[in-house]
């Protein structure tokens, strides 16, 4: 094809990657000169803490994707600024024609887009977006009527169904990067953390590290597994979930890649990889949700269920504290709050539980453990964070029951059966015998005394009894007339 453009320039955001990145393949195949940008945007950055693994785990991946640029011939500029201001500066300053980018469809990053685009407009510049972050969104995958799907298993259905080779073929970014523009004059440098006010910190050490090299490794090192994922994928303890939300994320891999190589390994009967595509298909899912029903974003998405009364008040501010800080007396909900506090992972299985307990034993409004999720999770996605938070509440599409309640110590009893994970991330129980280590409030005192365990001094007593907060939360659903639907 030739070339339509004399220079362009492509601004990464959630797709820190060379490879198979559709924006970037967009720009180089129709540019005789692609420069390349990336911004830390201070719309988002200043209402972070100072001490923050995501904008470390960028910082590095920036380093790994300014390398493989360079090594191409090119260079990524990255600035500390305002987005809007700076994409259409830069734009105006190198004398583009198009800017290039790929979709991002949180509510505040498409207001964004639209002041960038009117913007670039206004130079006479134009936007090009293109989807790269999920198999399918938006519209692609609709009923036969027309209509969105909120129900998952008829959407997985829709969506295998409609998958075919083109839909995972990765850009061939490689046969054209003879149109990365050589690198910047002057400041093509990355701007330190302590510059942009951010604390550096050792990711490596949590088995976080940015960058596409490392979203291989791991990737590599998850299809060693992935055959077992089925059978493992619900146990934290073990070492069985791939760990690659992150790099989803941040886009340090391909969604193509993935769901291909699961694809693949499903079609000559690997249960294990097709458990695991169905799970990234969960993730288009979730997507196509928040794109077609955006109040899904601060209110439930069957909107009768925002007429339940959440507790309010001192008391339920002292219960929220004390889920956040792993305070509860129920080890499997603490380990897991221990878990994302020191590493800011936390297992699918414990996310259930743990936000289970906030909402239906604590009676606390959802919105409130969303809020924190997404302040400690390293891989907080909206679309994702909110589907899953919905789902426990029950207030979601094709959400859990709300009569569903998970009793935590059966659930530790069911995916923690030796409490390793519990022993863990709260050490001063390890002593315990497996029988007592789920609900150590149960245990004989000698049995305590031996483990060392003193309640309400080293470890802290149930803030709650199951059964009691059980049927308050079946009362308050019930009182909140709880089958209505939208
Ligand atoms: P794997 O088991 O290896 O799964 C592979 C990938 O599939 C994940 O990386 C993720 O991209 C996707 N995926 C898996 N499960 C889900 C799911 N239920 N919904 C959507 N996508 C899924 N996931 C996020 O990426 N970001 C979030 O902010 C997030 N918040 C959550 C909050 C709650 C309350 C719950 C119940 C789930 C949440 N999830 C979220 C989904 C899921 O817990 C994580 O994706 C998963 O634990 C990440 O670990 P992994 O990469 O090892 O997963």
């Amino acid at each position: 094809m030739s070339k339509v453009l004399d220079s362009a320039l492509v601004w990464f955001r959630r797709d820190l990657r060379l490879h198979d990145n559709a924006a970037l393949f967009h720009a180089l195949k129709a540019a005789r000169q692609v420069h390349c940008v990336f911004v830390f945007d201070r719309d988002i950055l200043d209402a972070l803490p100072r001490r923050d693994r995501r904008v470390v785990f960028i910082h590095q991946s920036l380093q790994a994707l300014g390398q493989a640029l360079v090594l191409a011939g090119g260079s990524l500029r990255v600035v500390y600024g305002q987005a809007r201001q700076e994409v259409v500066r830069l734009a105006a300053q190198l004398d583009v024609q198009a800017v290039f980018a790929n979709h991002d469809d949180e509510p505040q990053a498409l207001a964004r887009d639209a002041a960038v685009q009117q913007r670039l407009a206004a130079k006479d510049i134009a936007w090009h977006s293109s989807k790269d972050h999920v198999v399918f969104e938006r519209s692609e995958v609709l009923t036969q009527s027309g209509t969105p799907y909120n129900v998952f298993t008829p959407y997985k259905n829709a969506w295998l169904k409609k998958l075919d080779s083109f839909y995972l073929r990765p850009y061939p970014v490689a046969t054209y990067l003879d149109a990365l523009a050589p690198g910047f004059a002057e400041n093509a440098a990355i701007p330190s953390l302590a510059s942009m006010g951010f604390e550096d910190m050792d990711l490596a050490t949590l088995g976080l590290e940015g960058g596409e090299a490392k979203a291989q490794a791991l990737l590599w090192d998850f299809l060693e597994r992935i055959d077992d994922y089925k059978r493992t994928r619900n146990f934290p303890a073990v070492k069985g979930p791939s760990y690659l939300s992150v790099h989803l994320r941040f886009g340090t891999v391909s969604i193509r890649q993935l769901a291909k190589l699961a694809f693949d390994r499903a079609q000559v009967g690997s249960e294990g990889a097709e458990v695991w595509l169905s799970e990234l298909i969960w993730r288009d899912f979730y997507h196509q949700v928040m794109h077609h029903y955006p109040h899904v974003v601060g209110s439930s998405f069957k909107s009768g269920y925002d007429r339940i009364q959440w507790e309010q008040g001192p008391q339920a501010e002292v219960l929220f504290q004390a889920w956040c800080e792993g305070r509860t007396g129920y080890p499997l909900v603490d380990a897991a709050m221990a878990q994302i506090n020191q590493t800011g992972y936390m297992h699918n299985r414990l996310r259930m539980v743990a936000a289970s307990f906030l909402v239906k034993d604590l009676g606390i409004d959802w919105r409130w453990g969303e809020r924190y999720f997404a302040e400690k999770l390293n891989d907080f996605d909206l679309a994702a964070n909110n589907g899953g938070w919905q789902w426990v509440s029950s207030s979601g599409c094709d959400a859990q029951p709300y009569f569903r309640i998970f009793n935590p110590i059966v659930q530790s009893e069911k995916f923690d059966p030796q409490g390793k994970f519990i022993r863990r991330y709260l050490p001063q129980l390890s002593g315990l015998p497996d029988k007592d280590i789920y609900a150590p409030w149960l245990a004989k005192p000698i049995a305590l005394a031996v483990a060392g365990v003193n309640l309400g001094v080293n470890y802290p007593r149930p803030v709650v009894q199951h059964e009691e907060a059980r049927l308050r939360t079946l009362g308050r659903y019930a009182a909140a007339g709880q089958k209505t639907v939208v």
